[in-house]
Formats: structure tokens, sequence, C-alpha cells
């Protein structure tokens, strides 16, 4: 992160020799030019993970390369523009140390943007560098740095990890250990006493009539001199029990006088190498005595007072220094508060931007059509699957494109749902498009389609990677043409040269594998197509709303009746036989095994030969049966034969990696028996077992394991209860929401304040009012929204361009 900013300043430096040569693109040996690219490229190569900055300094790029084409007076105009966006850059992510002047950035974007109360700002602002404040130089600067602390703002906004409460001042007979805490009591005599040449001590005790406490410091001799004995002190430290004594280590010493008497909350803040916490704060209260009150409040005085949350100069002041605990929760809630807001707010933002767009051409689609098909299939709807096609075919007959999750457990019957929607959009005369995650996915659900859509008389083709070639030239002429109707690809269906004669539906199958920017570029391609987004992650409702709030949402609640739970068993890798001897009865009544082998990260090809190993094994032991292995790097045809194969009964057990994780459906299938399951992530041996138990017959899962902290946890989970809902709350309080659905892949702005699973509320909330206002003044034109939308555009700047 640093390495990116410093190469972006890099770039800056010769600015201001180039505009005084007239741009004669020689202020640096070999141009230029030349210089600046050169540096951009390394920041494009470390730039951080956002695709907004990104694309910014792609845009940079190709100032650069046409600065020679350029006439002087073009050129000098290219580099204002340059300039400027390069510091706005810098100013989006922390702003790095030294010489960027941030006042006159200010000035000049609220020249730009009209915005009344920022040029009154004369005096520096809460965005100028640490080092306006007194007493940071250089080398505290640096440390500073390192926290990710560049400017007064963010030392304002840097956030204590805890509280100590020292209001309570108790008595020397009443402590507690290993707490912070404030003593009182009268102090005894103060001696220094030298152990070695480089270890002096100084102790004392501070008393009263019910007991004492040892106060002691090391190397700090004029502790005695700045101490008067007899006096009544309060002494503030953590009281620790070493050698058979109640002492504080190095306390801070006050006089306990009435007047001067302190009853407060000590902040502690995280720090890293060469500062302490201590000192932080009092850095961090000098810049809120001087600055807090500059900052800008971006809502309006009733929209606070309707929420009762704190002005944020009031939020910094608590947050640094509260009275309360109370206080200091309040500061954090407002902090919470307006991050989830601003997130909410963008995502209102793309709703609606997706919204406005209106269907070029409308379904023809009659009602009677899900009767039609449902006559068509050996089983009835469930509720929940007919509740999700009527919201389905609203937003299909809608004069807006749908963008709808789908959200249904393993074999709640999303995928059928699927199909009659591309059949539905067939009747119209539409083309639609089915894309999986992996190609053997994609093969599974073409083989399913077509089970259901040949005899429709809908013609389904499956475009991958391993397509051959003249196949695939026949499908893209044939979709060219409208004369396939259905397509069923890898997400490579979009992004290669297919075209299609009139798109307007997409299904996109296991959908946490896209953010909501890669969801906005796919509709910006899709232009008004309809979307519909499938996941069987359940998300918790948390989650969905920050992640997928800019989409509607249907879920499937019920499973198909007459299924059995698969019965989840846990057992020792020592009672393996056991295992083996169920296997072998399954298969005897008919049944088929899946055999999962152990993941292995480091290399897939590591993992090819553990799994042949076990496959012998597994062979020695069931030589009567009829064993298959299939692993990642087969080629797709050889995956594709296998698992066909499989699912028409002619293997006995299948021995795989985890490319039978999402979604082939091999009814058959009574018994998962999981090697290593400890190793597993909850969500993913609850897909993994989901593969058994979609006939009648009863199943298992047999988690083979040797579990111990989380993965006994996780295990426990998985054994009590099957609702991929309860296992997806379970596996985001045991991982931590980072870890989960690729927050960070997201494309949203990433959260500071907020944790998603801790403030569910805040973010309903902070929801409910984002899309209330977004709803109420859209581009955000009147005069008291005009902070937020500063801020919008300061901080979002590429989402702010997206969506308006
Ligand atoms: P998902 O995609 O949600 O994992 P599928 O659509 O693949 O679920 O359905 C799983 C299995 O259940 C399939 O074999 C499917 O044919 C069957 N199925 C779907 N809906 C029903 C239903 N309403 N009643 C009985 N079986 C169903
Ligand atoms: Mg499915």
């Amino acid at each position: 992160m640093q390495k990116f900013e410093e190469y972006l300043e890099k770039i800056l430096v010769p600015f201001r020799e180039e505009y005084r040569q007239k741009c004669k693109n020689d202020s640096v040996i070999g141009g230029f030019d030349k210089y600046a690219i050169n540096w951009l490229d390394r920041a494009l190569s470390v730039c951080p993970a956002r695709a907004d900055v990104k694309e910014r300094l792609k845009v940079l790029r190709e100032k650069f390369v046409s600065y020679p084409r350029l006439l002087p007076g073009q050129r000098k105009e290219a580099l204002k523009e340059v300039h400027w966006e390069i510091k706005e850059i810098l100013s989006g992510s922390p702003l790095p140390s030294g010489n960027l002047r941030k006042g006159q950035v200010e000035k000049k974007r609220t020249n730009k943007s009209k915005i009344v109360h920022r040029d009154k700002q004369k005096k520096p602002g809460p965005l100028e560098s640490v080092r306006k404040l007194g007493g940071v130089g250089p080398r505290l600067e640096q440390i500073l740095a390192r926290m990710n602390i560049y400017t007064i703002e963010d030392l304002l906004f840097y956030t204590p990890r805890e509280y100590r409460d020292l209001r309570k001042i108790r008595s020397p007979n009443n402590l507690k250990i290993d707490e912070f805490q404030a003593v009182k009591g009268t102090l005894g005599k103060v001696y220094n006493r030298r152990l070695r040449k480089k270890l002096t001590i100084t102790k004392s005790v501070l008393y009263d009539e019910n007991g004492s406490i040892s106060l002691v410091w090391f190397n700090q001799p004029y502790v005695r001199r700045l101490l008067k004995p007899g006096e009544v002190y309060v002494a503030r430290g953590k009281v620790e029990y070493r050698r058979g004594q109640v002492q504080i280590n190095s306390p801070e010493m006050k006089l306990f006088k009435k007047e001067n008497l302190e009853k407060r909350m000590v902040p502690i803040y995280p720090v890293t190498e060469g500062i302490s916490s201590k000192f932080l704060q009092k850095i961090i209260s000098s810049a809120v005595a001087k600055y807090a009150d500059s900052l800008v409040e971006v809502f309006p005085e009733d929209f606070l007072r309707r929420l009762n949350l704190m002005p944020i100069n009031v939020a910094i002041k608590a947050l640094h220094a509260p009275d309360t605990p109370e206080e200091a929760e309040r500061a954090l809630l407002k902090l919470r508060f307006e991050e989830a807001f601003f997130l909410e707010l963008i995502l209102a933002g793309y709703r609606r931007k997706i919204r406005q767009k209106v269907k070029k051409d409308r379904y023809d689609i009659n009602r009677y059509l899900v009767k039609e098909f449902e006559d068509s299939l050996p089983f009835e709807f469930t509720d929940a699957q007919r509740r999700v096609i009527d919201e389905i075919l609203d937003d299909m007959l809608g004069p807006h494109p749908m963008n709808r999750l789908l959200q249904g457990d393993v074999g709640s019957g999303k995928t059928i749902i699927c199909i009659f929607c591309t059949l539905a959009a067939a009747r119209s005369g539409f083309q639609s498009a089915v894309l999986a995650p992996t190609e053997i996915l994609a093969e599974q659900h073409y083989y399913r389609f077509r089970e259901h859509l040949d005899k429709m008389g809908v013609r389904t083709e499956l475009l991958i990677g391993s397509t051959h070639s003249k196949k695939k030239e026949e499908i893209k002429r044939d979709l060219q043409k409208g004369e396939v109707m259905v397509v069923v690809g890898t997400h490579a269906l979009i992004q290669e040269d297919v075209n299609f004669k009139n798109l307007r539906f997409g299904v996109i199958d296991e959908q946490h594998k896209f953010g909501v920017m890669q969801r906005a570029t796919l509709k910006e391609k899709g232009d008004t197509a309809d979307f519909l987004f499938t996941t069987a992650t359940p998300i918790p409702r948390s989650l969905c709303l920050t992640l997928y709030g800019d989409l509607d949402v249907s879920i499937i609640d019920e499973i198909p009746p007459g299924r059995q739970p698969v019965k989840t068993m846990q057992v020792y890798p020592r009672q393996k036989e056991k295992v083996w001897q169920l296997v072998e009865r399954e298969i005897e009544q008919g049944g088929q095994a899946y055999v999962i082998c152990p993941l292995i990260e480091e290399s897939e090809k590591l993992e090819a030969t553990a799994l042949e190993v076990e496959y012998e094994k597994i062979c020695q032991r069931f030589p009567h049966r009829r064993v298959q292995y299939i692993h990642g790097r087969m080629s797709g045809e050889e995956k594709e034969t296998i698992m066909n194969d499989f699912a028409r009964g002619e293997y006995d057990i299948l021995v795989c990696t985890t490319v039978v994780e999402v979604g082939v459906d091999v009814p058959g299938a009574t018994v998962m028996v999981i090697l290593d399951a400890h190793r597993y992530g909850l969500g993913q041996l609850h897909q993994l077992r989901g593969r058994v138990g979609r006939g009648e017959k009863k199943s298992y899962c047999i988690l083979l394991a040797n579990p111990s902290g989380d993965s006994a946890k996780r295990l426990a989970t998985l054994l009590k209860t099957d609702s991929g809902f309860e296992i997806a709350e379970e596996d985001l309080k045991i991982r931590g929401p980072g870890d989960f659905v690729g927050l960070r892949q997201s494309g949203l702005p990433s959260l500071r304040f907020v944790d998603v699973l801790r403030d569910y509320k805040i973010i309903a909330k902070a929801r409910q009012e984002a899309f209330r206002l977004e709803k109420e003044d859209p581009q955000l034109l009147k005069k008291e929204y005009s902070r937020i939308k500063d801020k919008l555009k300061r901080k979002y700047k590429k989402i702010w361009d997206i969506i308006h």
C-alpha cells in the first residue's frame, strides 16, 4: 500500500520543473513521459485491489502516452489534469507523507463544485499532513505512517481498541488483579535501589486505613524527586500480583485534590513499535483540540436529531475522551452509522441505476406456462418454489430489468426454476445464457437443462473452453442467428466474442464469486437483460444487506418433500474400517458412494497424487466394486465422461477432490465419506454433504477427522443442523466476516468501523435512511444534502461516476 503511494508521488516530483521548462518533455532525461509511465506501471503493479483505482491509473497512463504528441499549450492543461487526478487518487486512500499541499487540493475542488462551506476554510484543515501538528517530526511521521496515519484526519478517526474505565477510585484493599484501576491512598516513603549497573528500582507504597499496595518504577529514579510522601495520591495502572504482593508497575501518579480530580475513561490505541498508546493519545488529543471542530458534518441537523446521532465533532471528541462507556459507544455509533450509510447509499444508487433502464422489448409469457411445465415434471413445485417463480415472473414481465438473487439451500430446487425461466424466455423468442463457475458444473447444468428443454422444443447448447473448436464456431454462428435459445457455459461465455441475436435472460450460478462491481459491469454488457443470480451458500441477513444490497432477494425456504435428512456422523480415522463396512452395505443395497480426498492447497499435482494413492487403497479394500477417481487436473472431457458414467450408476465408488463440491446431481449416491474433514470450511462441508440425499433413500455423510479447536466447532455445527442458513451464521461467527464471502473482492468501499455481524441493526437502519434519501433526492441536489454528495464524490469517485 505504501509503495503504491510512493510510486505515485514519484510521478509528481518533476512536475514543477516540467512546467517551468514550458512542457518540453525534457524535465527528465529520456523524456518526462517515459519517466511517468515507468512509475505509473509500477504503481499499477502494486495497485490496491480496488478496480476503480486501477481504472483511473489506466486513464492516466493513456494521457502520458499521448503527451509527446500534444502542443505545448495542451501539455500544460494535460499536466494540470494529471496532477489533479493523482492527488485525488492519493487522497482517496491514505494521504502520503510530506509535501502534498492538501489545502490547495481542497480549495480547487470546492471551486469546481461550488460548495460554499469549504471555501471559507482558510486555516489548515484536518486533511493536512500530521507534520502540521506541533511535535510531529519526520521520525514520528514515519512511525505513524506504518499505522496508516498520514493526515490529521487519520489521527482524528484513529479508533481506540478499548477503554480503561478509571472513573472509579478504589481503596488499596479493594482491587481487582490484572485490571487497570485507580487507587487512592497516602504515599509512603519513596526510595531508589540500584540493583545492577543498568537497573534502578524505585519503590513506595500507597496506603489507607484498610490496606496498602506497592508501587514500583524501573529505571526512573527521578520519580523520587517528583513525589511527596505523606500526601494523598491517586495511582493509576494495572494492578498485579507478584511475589506475594499486590503492586502497580510504573503507575501514573496524581495528587488527590478535589479540584483536579479527573474521573476518566482512558482510550487505549492499537500501536506499533516505536510508539506507545499513551504517547499517541497525547498527539491525538492535541489534534482533537485543534481540529475536531473543523470537521465537516455531512448530515443535516434534523437528520442527526431524528436518529439521535452525535455531530461529527462531538463524536470525535467523545471517541478519544469519553466521560462514560455509553458516551464512547455513542461516538462509535455515529462513525459506524455514517460508514454504513454511505455504503448503502452506493448500493441504493446501483439499484436505481439498473432500475432506471427500460427493457427494449417485453416478454410474452402466459402464466399458464407454469402449469404446462409442471405437468412435464415427475413432481409438483413446492409452495416456496411457486412463490419464487411468481416473484421472478413479475420481474420478467415488468418494465425494468430484473436484478434478483435466488437463495436456497443445496437441493431446494433452484435449478429447476432457472430451467423454467429460460423456457419462458425462449417462448417469447428470447435467448438465455446460463453461467456456471466451473466447466464441470456447466456440463452438469447443460444435461439437466436439456433433459427438460429438449422435450419443450428449446434448443440448448454447451459452450466451454474445451468445446471442440468446430462445434464452437457452429454454436456461435447459431447464437448470432438466434437458432440456439439457451446456452450454458462458464464466465468466459460473456467475455469472449460471443454474439447473441437477442439475449434477454441471464442466470448466474453460484453468484458469490462475483462482486458488486463485477455485477454492475456484467449488467452494462447485458444491457437490459434480466439477471437471476443463484446461490446455495446462504448469506446471513446482515451480509446480504451489504454485499448484495443492490439485488432483490428471493428465498426458497423449503426442501422438496420426501427427502430424508442426511445422517451425519463424525468418525475418528482409526475407525475407518467401520466406515468402509457401511459403504459396502450401501452399495449392496444399490447405493453409490463419494469419497472426498483431502485437498492439498499448495499444488493440484500433489493433490492428484495423494488422490491416486487413496484410490489404490480403496480399490484394494473393494476389489469386487467398480471404483473410479476424478480430480481437477483431468481434462474437461475426461471429467465429463466420468461424472456422467457415475450419474448413470456405472461406478459404485467415486474417489474425488472437491470438484463435486457444487451442483453435481447424482440421485443414486447415498454415502459421502469426507477424509480429513477438519481441513474444510463449514460452507464447503455443507455443500459436499448436499451431494447426497438427493433421492428418496436414506443417505449418510461421514466426516473422518481428528478435530480440535475451530475445526471441532465446525464439525459440531454440521452434526447439529442441516439448515444452510444456520450453518452460514455459525460459519460467520467462527471465521469472522472478513473471510466469508469475499467482502474484499466485492468492489465496495472497505469497512473500517462497521462489523457486518455485530452491527446488523446499524446497517439495517442506515440502509433504511440511505434508501429513503436516494428516493427523495437521487441526484442529491438539495442544499441540505450537498455535503453528503460532496463526500460521496470525494471518497468514492469511481462509484459516483457509475451511479450518476
Ligand atoms: P438446487 O439447484 O437448489 O441444488 P435442484 O434444482 O438441483 O436443486 O433440485 C435438486 C433435486 O430435487 C433435483 O433432482 C430436482 O429434480 C429435484 N426437485 C426439485 N424440485 C422438486 C420438487 N418440488 N419436488 C421434488 N423434487 C424436486
Ligand atoms: Mg443447483
